[in-house]
């Protein structure tokens, strides 16, 4: 498999990530990163403990490293059509849609595509947005077949 790399064309790994914000490099925290890397799309946390088997000592761990990494910006995250949260790692790309597959589920990170300019300025006062976010649902190139 070739390296990771992000949106500059930088290798990334876990503990470049994990040195980058902070955090001590813990075995936990890598396998996590390990996953989010390889798959390249947002996913929730029970794939995520899926994907961790027994690797997955405690669950609510899992959970609170997430929150930590959305915290600290390593990942951003997407509330699905089912509203369970979905999360990928932050590539260094610009705020994309995200497309859901109605069929097989998955979610798909848009970073080709363009996120379309809100004016939030010219909201009437009072209102403070705290997310952004734009979905699209249908079939992807695999389900349409
Ligand atoms: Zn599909
Ligand atoms: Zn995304």
């Amino acid at each position: 498999m070739d390296t990771a790399k992000n949106m500059e064309g930088v290798a990334i790994d876990p503990t470049t990530i994990l040195k980058n914000c902070g955090l001590k490099r813990t075995l936990g925290r890598v396998k996590i990163l390990d996953i989010l890397i390889e798959l390249d799309r947002p996913i929730t946390g029970k794939e995520l403990l899926n994907r961790l088997g027994t690797d997955a000592v405690d669950p609510a761990s899992v959970y609170r490293t997430l929150n930590v990494f959305f915290d600290l910006e390593v990942v951003h995250k997407i509330e699905g059509a089912d509203n369970i949260n979905r999360y990928a790692l932050n590539r260094g790309e610009d705020m994309h849609p995200h497309f859901t597959c109605r069929t097989c589920g998955k979610m798909e990170c848009l970073t080709m595509t363009t996120f379309p300019h809100i004016d939030i300025d010219s909201m009437e006062e009072g209102y403070l947005v705290e997310r952004e976010s734009i979905s699209l649902v249908g079939l992807c190139p695999r389900c349409r077949l």
